[in-house]
Order: C-alpha cells, then sequence, then structure tokens
C-alpha cells in the first residue's frame, strides 16, 4: 500500500504538537499553579497555549524546511523528549551550568542519570514520533510553491500570536514580568538559547580540572554485599548549643528525639565560615594542615566515594559546594525551577522530593546523598523557616539585628533549629522506607555556628584563633536503620561528649560504607570505637 505524501507543512504541525502538548507538561503545570483556570484567566491560558504552539512553529518552520525537514524535526523530538523528562521529573532547567556539567560528566555519571523513566520520555516522546515521521513520504511541489506555502504558514502564526498578545495584554505583561522562571520551562526553546549562549562562550574549563588524585586505593571488598544508604546533611550555621537534645531548654529537636537520634555534644568545626568548612570537611588533610586555596587542587572524600563505586550526589539549597562536588553529579534547589517546596524562599526539604525516585534509579552500589542545607542562614533568620514552624515570639523580622531585641533574634533562630529538626525528621522518613534494602544512616553536621549577640558579637567569620566557641561548636547528628545493628549506639550515646571535629568526618563516612583504603584512619572514625563484632552475619 502506497502511503499518502505530507507536506513539509503537515509534519511541522505535527511535531510541534507532539513537543508543546507531551514535551512541556511541567511548564504548563507551573503555568496553571501560577495561573489558576478560572474565570478571566480560562481564555488567556488558551491563547497562552496557542501562542506557544505558535513560536514552536515559527522557530522550527526557520529550518525544517526540504531536504532538512525530516532530520531537523527529529532532532526536536529526540531532544525535547529528554529535556522533557529533567523538567517534569526534577524541574531541573537545562541552563549554561547543567551544559557544561553534562559536556564535563564522564560516562559513568553519564550511564548513571540512564533511569528506566527517562528512556519512557526519550522513546514515547522522542524515538515513537520520529520513525512515524520517517515513515511519512514527504511531498515536494517545487521550490516556488513550498517557499510561498511555508512564508504563509510562519505569517499565520506571527499574526495569530500579534492578535493574542495584544488581546491579552495584562496577562502577557504579568506572565512575562513576575514569572520569569516559568520562560526556563518552555521546551525545547529555553534549552537551545542556553545552547547558543554556551557555544558562544565556549567551554570553560573546570578550575579544578586536574584535581590531584588521593586514595587511588579506594575499594569496597567483595564479601560487602549489603548495600549502604547514607544521607549527609550539611547543616548551616547552627549552634549545638540551642538543639534540645544537647540539653537546650526549648524543645527546638522533637522529631529527632521521637526518631531515637543521637546527638554528640563536643564537636568542632574547621572553621567559621562556609567556604572554609565545607572543603575542609571533605578534605582528607585535617584543619590543622587544610587550606582554602589549595582545596581545589586536590581531590576530597566524594571522588574516594565514586572511585570506590559508590554513587554520589550533591543537592544544594546553600549557595554552591564550595568546589566540593567540583566532580560529582549536582543540583541546586534555590529557586522555584528546581524545587517544588517553595513559598517565601525555596525550603531544603524540596531536595527530598526526587530522592526516592535517584534510589530507585540506581539498582547497583552504595548510594551517598549530600543535602546541603540553607539552614539557619543569617542574618535573616526569620525567612528559614515556614510559617508554620513560627513556634518561639515575637521574632525579628529585620535583617538589620541592630533593630531587634537580643530575644527576638534568637526567637527568630530557634524557629530555624525547629524548622531544620522537621527536615532531618522527614529525611529519616525516607531512610525508614528503605530500611528493607539498605544499611540506611543519617549524619548531620553543621559547617559552623553562630553568634547570637553574645559580647557584641553576631554571625560568624572570624577568625578561628579569636573565634568564640558559639562560632565554632556545631550539632553532629546520627540516626541509623536496623541494619547497622553492629553499632552500639547505646554505648556512642554514654560517650556524646567526646571531643571530635570536622576531621573525624573522612573516615567516619568511609567506615560506614566499609571502604578499604590506606588513607583510612580507624582512630580518626569516630563510630569504629562502638563498632561490635556480629557474628557474620551469612
Ligand atoms: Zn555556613
Amino acid at each position: 500500500m502506497l502511503r499518502a505524501e505530507r507536506s513539509g507543512n503537515t509534519l511541522l504541525l505535527a511535531a510541534c504538537l507532539v513537543v508543546a502538548g507531551f514535551g512541556n507538561l511541567g511548564f504548563f503545570s507551573r503555568v496553571l499553579a501560577a495561573f489558576p483556570p478560572q474565570g478571566g484567566n480560562l481564555a488567556a491560558l488558551l491563547s497562552l497555549a496557542m501562542v506557544f504552539f505558535a513560536l514552536n512553529v515559527l522557530l522550527f518552520g526557520a529550518f525544517a524546511f526540504g531536504r532538512l525537514t525530516k532530520p531537523v524535526l527529529t532532532a526536536l523530538l529526540l531532544v525535547s523528549s529528554v529535556s522533557a523528562y529533567f523538567l517534569d521529573s526534577f524541574g531541573v532547567v537545562l541552563d549554561r551550568d547543567m551544559l557544561r556539567n553534562v559536556v564535563q560528566t564522564d560516562l559513568h555519571e553519564a550511564l548513571d542519570l540512564i533511569t528506566p523513566r527517562l528512556l519512557a520520555y526519550f522513546v514515547l516522546l522522542g524515538v515513537v514520533p520520529s520513525l512515524l515521521l520517517w515513515r511519512v513520504p514527504l511531498a515536494w511541489r517545487g521550490w516556488r510553491r513550498e517557499l510561498l506555502e511555508r512564508a504563509g504558514l510562519l505569517g499565520i502564526c506571527l499574526l495569530a500570536i500579534a492578535v493574542l498578545a495584544v488581546s491579552f495584554g495584562g496577562f502577557y505583561a504579568s506572565f512575562l514580568r513576575a514569572h520569569k522562571s516559568l520562560r526556563s520551562h518552555a521546551n525545547p526553546a529555553y534549552l537551545l538559547a542556553s545552547a547558543a549562549k554556551f557555544a558562544r562562550e565556549g567551554m570553560m574549563p573546570l578550575p579544578n580540572a586536574q584535581a590531584a588524585i588521593i586514595a587511588a586505593d579506594a575499594r569496597i571488598p567483595a564479601e560487602d554485599t549489603e548495600r549502604e544508604l547514607i544521607l549527609l546533611v550539611i547543616g548551616e550555621a547552627a549552634r549545638a548549643d540551642r538543639f534540645a537534645l544537647n540539653g537546650y531548654a526549648r524543645d527546638t529537636t522533637p522529631r529527632l528525639r521521637e526518631a531515637g537520634a543521637i546527638s554528640l555534644d563536643n564537636v568542632w568545626a574547621c572553621g567559621t565560615s562556609t567556604a572554609v568548612s565545607v572543603p575542609c570537611m571533605f578534605s582528607p588533610k585535617g584543619m590543622a594542615r587544610f587550606e582554602p586555596k589549595q582545596a581545589d587542587s586536590e581531590e576530597n572524600l566524594l571522588d574516594v566515594l565514586r572511585r570506590a563505586g559508590a554513587n554520589v550526589l550533591w543537592l544544594d539549597n546553600n549557595s554552591d559546594s564550595k568546589g566540593a562536588a567540583a566532580r560529582v553529579p549536582y543540583r541546586s534547589f534555590k529557586t522555584p525551577a528546581a524545587n517544588t517546596v517553595c513559598d517565601s524562599e525555596c525550603r531544603d526539604e524540596g531536595m527530598l522530593v526526587p530522592l526516592q525516585e535517584y534510589i530507585d534509579g540506581h539498582p547497583r552500589g552504595d548510594i551517598v546523598i549530600v543535602l546541603h542545607q540553607m539552614g539557619n542562614h543569617g542574618p535573616a533568620y526569620y525567612k528559614r523557616y515556614p510559617e508554620a514552624f513560627e513556634k518561639f515570639r515575637p521574632v525579628c523580622r529585620s535583617k538589620d539585628l541592630g533593630e531587634c531585641s537580643r530575644e527576638e533574634i534568637g526567637n527568630a533562630y530557634d524557629n530555624a533549629i525547629l524548622y531544620t529538626d522537621h527536615f532531618l525528621g522527614k529525611a529519616i522518613e525516607l531512610l525508614r522506607r528503605n530500611d528493607a534494602s539498605f544499611r540506611t544512616a543519617l549524619v548531620y553536621l553543621s559547617d559552623h555556628g553562630e553568634s547570637l549577640g553574645e559580647g557584641g558579637l553576631f554571625l560568624h567569620g572570624l577568625p578561628r584563633a579569636v573565634a568564640p566557641d558559639s562560632q565554632l561548636r556545631v550539632p553532629a547528628i546520627f540516626w541509623f536503620g536496623s541494619r547497622f545493628g553492629d553499632i552500639d549506639r547505646q554505648a556512642l550515646l554514654r560517650e556524646r561528649d567526646r571531643r571530635f571535629s570536622h576531621d573525624n568526618l573522612f573516615h567516619t563516612v568511609l567506615g560506614l560504607l566499609e571502604i578499604r583504603t590506606s588513607w583510612y584512619k580507624p582512630e580518626l572514625d569516630i563510630l569504629e570505637a562502638y563498632r561490635r563484632n556480629i557474628p557474620d552475619r551469612s
């Protein structure tokens, strides 16, 4: 049977319909959240869908012509299908930085990104429509007629856009002004704009691309067949003495207490700022030898974990990883485009949302997920928690702490700790749900403390030598799932005032994953003294 020929215009319209409709579920669901479909909005939303479709036709109609029709439309379908997966699943916008990440990703990491759901998107939205496209014979009725018809189609699109934009002017003005982030979800227009930017700027080499290798001998022994799932939470500006688990008079940690978490009460930070403490925590050097300037030139804990075969992921709701995650998969959760839990600002718990899918998508190897919190970032503590967590009142509602009493500042600060307790409680819930298939553990450690008016000092960042204890003494919390039965929790709890520091993190995490390397020092592993030799489990 001879198949009916179709014009280039028909194929173009069909491909754009697939992309505009099915490839943009994330975009349209965000639009509907910003503009609920009721009353006057309804017609405007309908017009937006039409404008969106017309823009796609305009954009691709300029290239998908003649012999280029099928190759261009195929590329459009395949690229949009992958981009749609990231937008719908993670709210990850494929911007310039993401493209740089993708380009610099090694094969191992690229394979990490391939999940069954991604394949489903690729096949259903990319491969299947492309195959259908190639099965239809393309009609060609001479340059003159084809050009005229294409010009006619693009003209109609332009006209439609103009008419709709004028008719719903107010809606479009508010759409473009107040909801800037929505535009970045338009698939694949935004991706193409980013790619153009990326190509223009050239590929910037990572500043630390040639970091010196450490612990090259790291490996997980073959007899370790149980999989570990570790959530490593890096806190922000949290003080140990504001945690009820450490004896604070206010109940700032109800969920951690309920979960049976173990809080160490004598743990000291490497530095008094995020930029020093975070890279130092992951470095094998220890605070005595750590130099922030040299941190980028040497690998860190995360590189060792990855080399040993663990799946490593860094999620960030703070400024960034300060170089610690330079060579591991990284996602920022700072904007509503990436984080699904945002009110006045994007919340730490948004980082937990995509984790179950990530865990399910990695059926082999240990998993270590770093969650870098916004936590108690000052001075606007009152912004660091949703309204429901405003338990201690009155609170300071100014960034200028001088305008508030110490009591008001402390109240806002404690509310933010209460929200961190809630966040950690939810992280533990996630681990509990995975307890049957993993040895699960939560490790929480703050990067530094905070001054809250003692001695007239506020915030943090004083040189270590002169910094008050409040900036250096940090909360450190462990929670273990049922399969970590080899750790004697009662003994650890009894000795919770033993002195430790950020220097212990490197070795403690290696110990949790049972990684063998000559760089591991058992005497620096906080948990080593509490491991019971359980008779062979087999
Ligand atoms: Zn910090």
